[in-house]
């Protein structure tokens, strides 16, 4: 079985572990990069994409990140993990970075700042009807060539899939459901 990572540098990385455990994969926290060359997959979970950003830099796990997924390694990104693997982001810290390979555009933060979180039912393609949590979560404003959209909210992509790269501005996670984490699962085995 293929051995999936989840970056645990910052951010929700217990739950992710859970969820692909639950949907049958071979999970393991990624910190160091000798850590991430021993998995086929990476997860990059909810939690602060500027904080996220510093880490990944300290760790020396950006530019390993960064060749993996150049090389198609396939990745899933929740929320803050969206916007890493996000190649645009719009309303980020002036020198925030990502780690990109997604042609999206996501904006930060975007619901609005009165609303720091909300949950609704989304149809989400491959998926079905799923229980969507956002925590201040981003949209996706732009998306480029080859980027298939699986869910909207708002009148904005919130699931956007690419290749082997997969992003959710919602957090699956945190649900107990792990169809999200299992599609996931689904696209290393094609
Ligand atoms: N607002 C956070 C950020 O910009 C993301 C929030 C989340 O992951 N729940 O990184």
């Amino acid at each position: 079985t293929a051995r999936i990572g989840v970056l645990a540098v910052q951010g929700d990385v217990r739950e992710h572990l859970a969820a692909l455990r639950e949907a049958g994969a071979d999970a393991a926290p990624v910190r160091r990069p000798q850590e991430l060359a021993q998995v086929d997959a990476i997860v990059l979970p909810g939690g602060e994409s500027t904080t996220m950003d510093r880490l990944l830099r300290t760790f020396e796990l950006m530019e390993p990140l960064r060749a993996r997924i150049a090389d198609g390694m396939p990745a899933y990104g929740s929320c803050a993990g969206m916007i890493l693997l996000a190649d645009e982001i719009l309303d980020g810290h002036p020198q925030q970075q990502t780690v990109g390979g997604m042609r999206i555009t996501v904006r930060r933060n975007a619901f609005g700042r009165q609303v720091d979180s909300y949950e609704t039912d989304l149809e989400m393609t491959d998926v079905g009807t799923v229980r969507a949590v956002f925590i201040r979560a981003p949209w996706v404003e732009r998306t480029g060539d080859g980027v298939e959209v699986l869910a909207q909210a708002s009148g904005h992509p919130v699931a956007v899939r690419q290749g082997n790269l997969l992003a959710t501005s919602f957090h699956p996670e945190v649900t107990g459901d792990h169809r999200v984490h299992a599609m996931f699962v689904r696209m290393l085995s094609r």
